[in-house]
């Protein structure tokens, strides 16, 4: 069957917003425009537990409320525990700061040569376009910047981030990220990737977008233009649970994919929302049927208030031991702890080779069904 036609991929439509005209509902500005950013608007939708309704009053102070009706519609507003709901409607445990936890848990800030470019890697750095998203996570790494809860004041400085890469002949790779770059006009995108394409050590540039997920509309012909003109631009979408995988995000990918595209996928693991090897089975398999590669899983960033969303770091082992072998490779994302204070990502892998064996003559190893084999080691 074609994905295009598979139940799971279907179209969500307007749903709460059927009296919008469907000219408004497709235009990705309407979608900012008419996103639910208060107490009431979200009362006026969907009746909230004490929990939500507390950290709703505290989010202005942390990071902002911020939902579009396109995601709003997939919340199941029936259910407190829908794992959409709680990636996007706050908690009153955000206010809570546990030990080990930070508003810069990455240590970006001791990283950043120029306001905006985090350069932690020998060949690549982080571009941070801008400071704000279409709708705002809950668990996000960046919420001391981004949103503008916290008056970070945050002003990247592209003529010095340029300047910057343009000196440094070793990066080879630009991450845009933010903040949602996509956010940013087709034109200032298209200047941005243009001025970027122009210095020539810059071999690899990719996106990391949440966009697609939040408003698909965003995906316009216009916006493929520009990643075609420049491409290839590969793109890292941020996708937690099959939920999120609907007929407008498979369409929205189509047209990433035409426009030469690579699309990869990085999900974060959460505490009730993809902690569970059947959901991220079902996650991953929808994102190959949607062209998407899953690349990261992460166990989520030590940030203040977050230790209601964070997972054992051993569920995130188990998770990636239900997929290997027992699903197709290309759906079998690395898992990746990004080291508190600014040691990069560290992958975290289940262990299938006895290393100790590798000095012996036979290497010793289990595969996925957990019977054992030898191979020679040298
Ligand atoms: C994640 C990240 C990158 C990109 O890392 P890859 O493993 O190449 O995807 C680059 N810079 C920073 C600061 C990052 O956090």
């Amino acid at each position: 069957m074609h994905p295009r036609e598979h139940s799971d991929l279907r179209r969500r439509g307007r749903g709460l917003w059927a009296d919008t005209a469907e000219s408004d509902w497709d235009d990705w500005n309407w979608q900012l425009r008419n996103r639910i950013t208060t107490l009431a608007e979200l009362e006026s939708r969907m009746s909230l537990t004490r929990e939500e309704r507390e950290g709703c009053l505290f989010a202005k102070d942390r990071l902002a409320l911020a939902i579009t009706p396109y995601f709003f519609n997939l919340i199941d507003r029936e259910n407190p525990d829908c794992p959409i709901r709680r990636q996007v409607i706050p908690r009153v445990e955000e206010s809570y700061v546990n030990a080990g936890e930070s508003t810069d848990p990455v240590g970006e800030e001791h990283t950043m040569p120029v306001p905006g470019l985090v350069h932690r890697y020998p060949d690549r750095v982080l571009f941070l376009a801008t400071d704000r998203c279409a709708a705002y996570c809950r668990y996000c790494t960046r919420s001391r910047l981004v949103s503008n809860a916290r008056h970070y004041d945050f002003h990247p400085d592209y003529e010095r981030a340029l300047r910057y890469i343009g000196e440094h002949p070793e990066v080879r790779d630009v991450l845009i990220s933010g903040g949602d770059p996509l956010l940013l006009s087709d034109a200032k995108l298209d200047h941005l990737l243009g001025r970027l394409r122009a210095i020539p050590h810059v071999e690899f540039i990719r996106i990391g977008t949440r966009m697609p997920v939040f408003a698909p509309q965003r995906v316009t012909p216009g916006l493929c233009e520009v990643l075609k003109k420049h491409g290839p631009v590969w793109m890292s979408l941020h996708v937690n649970h099959p939920d999120e995988c609907t007929g407008e995000l498979f369409e929205a990918c189509e047209r990433l994919a035409f426009s030469g595209t690579p699309l990869g996928n990085q999900s974060v693991l959460l505490k009730g929302v993809n902690d569970d090897a059947a959901v991220m089975k079902r996650l991953v398999q929808r994102l190959l049927m949607m062209r998407v590669r899953p690349y990261y899983l992460y166990a989520c960033d030590l940030i203040s208030g977050s230790a209601h969303l964070r997972a054992p770091v051993e569920k995130g082992v188990e998770i990636i031991r239900a997929l290997r072998g027992h699903t197709s490779g290309y759906a079998v994302p690395q898992f990746v702890i990004d080291a508190p204070g600014g040691g990069g990502k560290v992958p975290v892998n289940p262990e299938y080779v006895d290393m100790a064996s590798l000095d012996a003559d036979l290497v010793r190893m289990t595969n996925f069904e957990g019977r054992e084999f030898v191979y020679p080691a040298r």
